[in-house]
């Protein structure tokens, strides 16, 4: 294997990057690790390091690192997430008692009523309360214990919801791979007229699949192995939140989806959940309708950090917003 850390990232979990003229850090990205919700940032870059002299890999965000090997065996799901934050934190705990805020906790009652969501829906697909031990603050915080099962509703691989509007809200239980949310009605889904949806995260599935539409979870948007495009057939959208996480999310997409749709958020709601609380179940079917008639081809500029402009994805929005006023006034 002469692969390069760059060429396996760029096969398993495409995503931009920069160029730094460091050799020690000479590609800078969002991190691609499954459990490292990573944002790309405003340069282009990320908290994962390449150093392409030794052929080696550094995430600044989550501490881990590794090599060709290590990379490789995370990536296609042979491997956990080397994961070394709480080791590092142990040989430092003064460090750590100041930096890391405690967990905020979240109860299944108070996230279905925020996000506008049937507390008995989400029983029904397993969610259920639980409790996350929150380490920096030794104890317990309530949790949302999220199944995210297999094409055929088995196998589940367990997300813990911690937060409500914390920027720190998931956890993935130890062992567990993550994979899309909603595959156990992946069946379903694919006989129904209409695209498959990919949005970002369980809740905006779960608001897709209670109103009817077809809908996949994407569990982090820097995280998309090119397998994962296999299942899903030849119709597919993603809907694009208009912030820097969705635009890389598209480009990563749009690399390993050629005949991807892109349905652009309104500006009045960044994502289907948020929308669906502004307007009544009908209403929200009729935008939703109209947001998929107005999906455009996904754009092809790709990875060039330093020459890419949000301009296809400003002008798509408004024409959303248009669309979005029609509907509702
Ligand atoms: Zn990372």
């Amino acid at each position: 294997m002469t692969d390069t850390i760059l060429d396996i990232i760029q096969r398993l979990a495409p995503r931009p990057y920069r160029t730094t003229s460091n050799p020690r850090s000479m590609y800078m990205m969002a991190c691609p690790l499954p459990d490292h919700e990573d944002r790309q940032h405003r340069d282009g870059g990320g908290s994962f390091s390449v150093n392409a002299e030794a052929n080696l890999w550094r995430c600044y965000g989550c501490k881990a690192k590794g090599n060709t090997v290590t990379l490789n065996r995370i990536l296609i799901g042979e491997a956990l997430h080397p994961y070394n934050g709480p080791v590092q934190r142990r040989s430092a705990p003064k460090v750590r008692k100041t930096k890391l805020a405690p967990l905020e906790g979240v109860t299944l009652a108070a996230l279905a009523s925020a996000k506008g969501l049937d507390l008995d829906y989400l029983l029904g697909r397993g969610w259920a309360d639980t409790r996350y031990f929150d380490g920096a603050a030794s104890r317990y915080v309530p949790a949302v214990y999220i199944p995210y099962f297999d094409t055929f509703g088995r196998d589940p691989q367990i997300r813990y919801r911690i937060g409500l509007t914390a920027h720190d809200r998931f956890r993935w239980k130890f062992g567990s791979v993550p994979r899309l949310y909603g595959l156990e009605a992946l069946d379903r889904y694919l006989q129904q007229p209409g695209p498959l949806i990919l949005v970002e995260g369980e809740t905006d599935q779960a608001t897709l699949d209670a109103h009817g539409f077809p809908a996949l979870g994407i569990p982090g948007a820097g995280n998309f192995p090119p397998a994962w495009a296999d299942l899903l057939g030849s119709d597919v959208a993603l809907w694009v939140e208009a912030d820097a996480g969705g635009n890389a999310l598209m480009t990563t997409l749009a690399a390993i989806i050629p005949e991807l749709r892109i349905i652009h958020a309104p500006a009045t709601a960044k994502d289907p959940t948020e929308l669906a609380a502004k307007c009544g179940p009908l209403e929200f079917l009729g935008i939703l309708r109209q947001l998929i008639e107005a999906a455009t081809k996904a754009p092809t500029v790709l990875a060039r950090a330093h020459g890419s402009t949000p301009t296809p994805l400003r002008r798509s929005s408004h024409r959303a917003r248009a669309i979005y006023f029609q509907v509702s006034t």
